[in-house]
């Protein structure tokens, strides 16, 4: 999977921003996220090598805008140019995850129709607030491939009236960090039922720093939360999932 990463920087913006993994970055190069700023890789996808041919290679996955929200107001004046990328480049498959879908209409361009075939949004749900302000809108949106991202997980999620054919996936993780938030496996196990009952995938990608499991609260390193999740055998059905992304 390749990565695109137009702009970074940031602002909270709902409950699941409180350890933000791009603060947390910054904070260590005592830089601050949240002085957005455009990089110098935006034009990635349509830069090309001396011999004419595209540097970014398709066919491919695009993992993009990671260290900050697609949707941002600030970038607002940027989007349309990245819209213009992504539809230059139907060989490569962009894949993004949002908190900010309900600017989704914001510089969204005219030949947008019922959504470029080469791009994938991905609607966080971190709890029940935020999944009941989200999806209506999101599931009303012309999208073509929709996923809905339980991450960082912070309470049980109730997606029963958003399940059905129109979602891809769904994707449920815990928080990562030092003052990471809790995560329970009743959660996923509810999860997973409800993702059987609608017949949508769950990947269960990874349990964040802090597990509770039958009573016992496990701190889980970073290197062994993706592998634990995956042993957990929670993902249904077996193999659903992406490469491993960090969790927003
Ligand atoms: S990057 Fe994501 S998690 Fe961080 S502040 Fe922005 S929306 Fe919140």
């Amino acid at each position: 999977m390749a990565e695109w990463n137009p702009w970074h920087g940031c602002h909270k913006y709902s409950a699941g921003c409180l350890h933000c993994y791009v603060y947390r970055r910054d904070a260590k190069y005592e830089l601050d996220a949240s002085a957005v700023r455009k990089n110098a890789a935006f034009d990635l996808p349509v830069r090309r090598a001396r011999d004419g041919s595209y540097k970014l290679k398709g066919p491919d996955e695009v993992f993009t805008c990671f260290t900050s929200d697609f949707f941002l107001d600030e970038a607002d004046e940027w989007r349309p140019e990245a819209w213009r990328m992504m539809r230059a480049r139907p060989d490569l498959h962009f894949f993004f995850i949002t908190k900010r879908i309900l600017r989704f209409r914001e510089g969204l361009p005219e030949d947008w129709g019922e959504g470029y075939p080469n791009v994938s949004i991905g609607t966080t749900c971190e709890n029940q607030a935020a999944a009941d302000e989200r999806m209506p809108y999101f599931l009303s949106l012309p999208i073509r491939q929709k996923t809905i991202v339980c991450e960082p997980m912070l309470e049980a999620v109730n997606l029963r009236p958003y399940l059905g054919p129109g979602i891809a996936q769904v994707v449920a993780g815990g928080e990562s960090g030092e003052d990471a938030r809790l995560m329970r496996c009743d959660w996923v196990r509810n999860l997973r039922s409800q993702c059987e009952a609608a017949g949508v995938p769950l990947w269960f990608k990874q349990t964040g720093a802090r597990f509770e499991n039958d009573g016992r609260i496990y701190r889980i390193p970073r290197r062994l939360q993706f592998s634990q999740a995956r042993k957990s055998g929670f993902s249904w059905p077996g193999g659903a999932g992406r490469p491993e992304e960090e969790p927003r």
